[in-house]
């Protein structure tokens, strides 16, 4: 599925700024911008992330199954003649205002490969002449994309590759399986914190420790090492606590049946767990009500399209309790279960020697720029909390460098 850009587009562009993909055509500064009534999205690059739906002011950008017929041909018609652009060409692709800021930072660290860390080290590539060097703890780049986003999404998962490249230019040092935490940052001249969120919200109820947390089910279903494994998917009946788009993703994938789960990129033991589980149907649980739930209206419809005879919305439901009864509920009901699942968001977590809001789970800055702490910077999920989809990391990494790269600027320019 790709997204597609109505007749109510309004062109002021802010969705060709957040895709990931440089998808949206024309852009400014691109043959046709501003003439004609509306952009357009490539549906053969487009990886279905909803950065433009989410950022759109009119509410142009729909999901293809959503959208008007005619839009959909007015859309295919646009790149039927058209080469798709390369995402992310470092050597061809310009944005409009692009300037090398050659007094910039000389020697810059990134912490975390995941979207906004390589959406920082791009735009450091592209804007100043620095080197940068990037760690992950981990053995690949893509963060929560390679290892969160749903294994039926297989063309959300298609950025890896883009990020892939990124770590293949040289000004680039990439070191992977690189833990930064107590890295001494001595001779980089800025850091860019980009670790994300990924630590899942408690409920605080009697008996959760038995529940099975989204941060765990999808790092497992996804393959990353170390991921435990879900104890026991006993069922007949879970219980999937959370009204957001992650809740519905564990859903689907708990409900897949073999059929489905074949078409996915899964580990041969998760296949085989999922097709063996004994959970033949989920209850969604929600506190507010359906026009509150945080969840979009295309993975609702994706979700039911999918296994909706087997998936009970409920709402306005608040549990106090877990056991081997089920869920109980404020109400004194009990949903008979046999396994729970949480979904109720993610949040960061302190990083040594920088300040930390518990509240908000992010270190508090000022545009990325880390407060009270000079030379350190933030992006992404840790930078913001944990919201927003991938493209979104793009513009809020844009940010952060810009920030950096006026710091430095200013640092060498005495009397500035
Ligand atoms: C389950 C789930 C499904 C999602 N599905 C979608 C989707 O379908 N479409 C969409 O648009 N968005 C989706 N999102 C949102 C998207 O994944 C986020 O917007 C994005 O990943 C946030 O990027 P980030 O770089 O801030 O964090 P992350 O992606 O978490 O990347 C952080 C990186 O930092 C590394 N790291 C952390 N600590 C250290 C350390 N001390 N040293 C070294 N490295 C470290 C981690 O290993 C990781 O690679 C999903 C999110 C979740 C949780």
């Amino acid at each position: 599925m790709s997204y597609v850009i109505s007749g109510e587009c309004c062109s002021d562009a802010s969705c060709v700024a957040v895709c990931p993909m440089n998808s949206i055509h024309p852009s400014p500064g691109e043959p046709g911008f501003g003439a004609g009534a509306s952009l357009f999205i490539d549906p053969r690059t487009c990886i279905d992330c909803g950065a433009c739906a989410d950022i759109c002011p009119v509410d142009a950008a729909q999901p293809v199954d959503q959208a008007a017929p005619e839009d959909v041909e007015r859309n295919a018609a646009y790149f039927a003649e058209r080469e798709p652009l390369e995402a992310m060409d470092l050597d061809s692709w310009e944005p409009p205002s692009y300037q090398v800021w050659g007094d910039g930072p000389r020697r810059v660290l990134v912490v975390g490969a995941g979207p906004a860390g390589m959406y920082a080290t791009r735009e450091l590539l592209l804007r100043t002449t620095a080197e940068v060097t990037l760690v992950d703890r981990l053995e690949q780049v893509g963060g929560l994309v390679r290892y969160g986003v749903a294994p039926d999404h297989p063309q959300t998962k298609q950025i890896i590759s883009t990020f892939e490249r990124v770590i293949q230019h040289p000004r680039v040092q990439w070191r992977p399986g690189t833990d930064a935490t107590g890295l001494p940052p001595d001779g980089f001249d800025a850091v860019v914190h980009a670790v994300g969120a990924r630590r899942s919200r408690r409920l605080g109820i009697a008996g959760e420790e038995a529940a099975c947390t989204a941060e765990d089910f999808v790092a497992w279903y996804n393959g990353r090492p170390g991921a435990p494994a879900p104890v026991g998917l006993a069922g007949p009946r879970a219980v999937i606590v959370g009204n957001g788009n992650v809740a519905l993703d564990l859903a689907r994938i708990l409900l897949s049946d073999e059929q489905r789960l074949r078409s996915m990129d899964v580990p041969t033991e998760v296949r085989a767990t999922l097709a063996a589980s004994g959970v033949k149907e989920v209850v969604l649980l929600g506190r507010r009500g359906p026009e509150e739930a945080a969840y979009t209206q295309a993975a609702l419809h994706e979700l039911l399209a999918a296994v909706g005879d087997r998936v009970e919305l409920r709402y306005h439901a608040r549990p106090t309790a877990w056991s081997s009864d089920g869920l109980t509920l404020g109400s004194g009901e009990t949903i008979a279960a046999g396994n729970l699942f949480t979904a109720i968001g993610f949040e960061g977590q302190a990083i040594d020697g920088l300040p930390f809001d518990a509240e908000r789970g992010i270190v508090p800055n000022v545009r990325g720029a880390v407060v009270g702490r000079p030379g350190h910077y933030v992006a992404g999920w840790i930078k913001r909390g944990a919201r927003g989809g991938i493209g979104v990391n793009k513009a809020c990494a844009q940010e952060t460098v810009a920030m950096l790269v006026s710091s430095s600027r200013a640092a060498a320019s005495p009397g500035s």
